[in-house]
């Protein structure tokens, strides 16, 4: 086993544990390729939140059939959520399939597949419990200069219609110090840019302390010297008052908030176990817009879960309207197999269903672009990450409002010379998902 490549699906968490998988597989000597057709390994980290994501992955895993009987001796292994959910099960499904492995026992990947290669039969592992010893496993980053930092792992709120609880257990902390210390390596190492993961940070340290802590990590993490330091995910019912002023007082922390609302009917809110109410979630985004008026604010929508009516819908409608969103990720319910929401039997047509999301992503189009617009003449403090995927000739950077921004590259310099280093940058287009502009002044 020579040459390795890790396909990601799903969120941050998972992200960051393919930097791990990837730092694991780096340390046994192994060289990642971008070809399947060239890997001795294929490590698939899967998504299971979304109906989609499932698909997606059988799919792609269903696809290296060919590439497998062509390259004897492959391994294909399936870890992360929907190995989590599915252990060997997912072996009778597919049969080329050689390692399944979940989310608690990550460190074991290389032992599975050395397991799978010697013995050529397939062997599939999954705990019930968390193996925290991930943290300190070696990890290869994706960019020099960002880091994830989880600082939480698992969720306790059991949100009705997620899988997540089930197949990442329940929310343990990281001790603070431990946090604060890494970031001060990072720091060290040449890292500008953090992203702190969890489920929902804002409960950071209840299990470990009795309460949250959450606005103080952020205090610290900023006190480490990094740049910018970014945050997710965020519960509407655990969001402080001292997390907003944490923010406010920061000028290192993101003007940026991933805020899931997921809908504007207190009905549909308590059938969800969100466990806050629509005007609750109003009055946050109006403390939020007082305490940092430059904020961009992202949330997840669902439409259709199982009762919606079209007055629940038009409750969704007006927060949209109210608060001014800058960013939504919005979607039509599906049932996830073991959550309570997947029996009820009080569906949505799909056909509303599907008329209800395209009215709602109109809605969040037009809050976007006059968020966008808005911006025309001002300038941002942008992180460049590179040179744009579209465009070679195109630098491609984020504001502290997570907004994609695009400036040509200029003579001389190459994209890589700006990756990871700071720039004002003069706004002078807003695009629905992009802004332009051109840069005034360095670091
Ligand atoms: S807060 Fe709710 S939606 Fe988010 S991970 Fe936990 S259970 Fe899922």
């Amino acid at each position: 086993m020579k040459t390795f490549l890790v396909r990601t699906f799903g969120c941050q968490m998972n992200k960051h544990d393919s930097e791990r998988v990837t730092g694991m597989l780096l340390s046994e000597g192994m060289t990642p390729v971008d070809d399947p057709a060239h890997a001795d390994v294929v490590v698939f980290m899967t998504c299971c939140v979304r109906e989609n994501a499932d698909i997606r992955l059988l799919g792609q895993v269903a696809s290296l059939k060919s590439v497998k009987a062509a390259r004897p001796g492959q391994l294909i292994a399936v870890g992360g959520c929907i190995g989590q959910r599915d252990g060997a099960a997912l072996l009778g499904q597919l049969k080329h399939v050689d390692v399944v492995f979940g989310t608690h026992n990550i460190a074991r990947l290389p032992a599975l597949l050395e397991s799978a290669h010697t013995a050529k039969r397939p062997v599939a592992e999954t705990l019930d419990a968390g193996d925290d010893s991930t943290f300190d496993l070696p990890l290869e980053r994706e960019h020099p200069w960002h880091a994830w930092v989880p600082i939480t792992v698992g969720c306790d709120n059991f949100c009705s219609y997620c899988i997540v609880p089930h197949v990442r257990g329940r929310e343990r902390s990281r001790p603070f110090e431990e946090i604060v210390s890494e970031c001060e390596r990072l720091v060290a190492e040449g890292v500008v840019s953090v992203t702190l993961l969890g489920q929902n940070v804002n409960s950071y340290g209840r299990d470990l302390y009795g309460a949250p802590r959450f606005a103080e990590v952020l205090r610290a993490v900023a006190a480490t010297g990094v740049g910018r330091v970014m945050f997710a995910t965020s519960h509407p019912k655990d969001l402080s008052d001292d997390t907003i002023a944490a923010m406010a007082e920061t000028p290192q922390v993101a003007r940026y908030l991933h805020l899931p609302v997921q809908s504007g009917s207190d009905r549909i809110l308590a059938a969800m176990n969100r466990r806050y109410t629509k005007d609750h979630y109003l009055d946050l985004v109006e403390r939020l817009y007082a305490a940092i008026p430059d904020i961009a604010l992202s949330t997840d929508i669902i439409v259709g879960y199982p009762g919606e009516s079209e007055d629940d819908f038009a409750e969704t409608m007006d927060v949209v309207e109210r608060a001014r969103f800058d960013q939504a990720f919005t979607f039509i319910f599906s049932p996830r197999e073991g959550t309570p929401a997947a029996a009820l039997t009080d569906t949505v047509p799909r056909d509303v269903a599907q008329q209800r999301f395209d009215a709602l992503v109109d809605a969040v189009q037009r809050s976007v672009v006059a968020k966008n617009v808005a911006l025309l003449g001002t300038v941002q403090d942008v992180l460049f990450e590179g040179v744009s995927k579209r465009d070679e000739t195109m630098l491609s950077g984020r504001t502290a409002g997570n907004k994609v921004v695009h400036v040509a590259l200029p003579d001389g310099p190459s994209a890589s010379d700006f990756a990871g280093r700071f720039f004002r940058v003069h706004i002078d287009e807003a695009q629905t998902w992009f802004l332009g502009g051109y840069i005034v002044s360095g670091e």
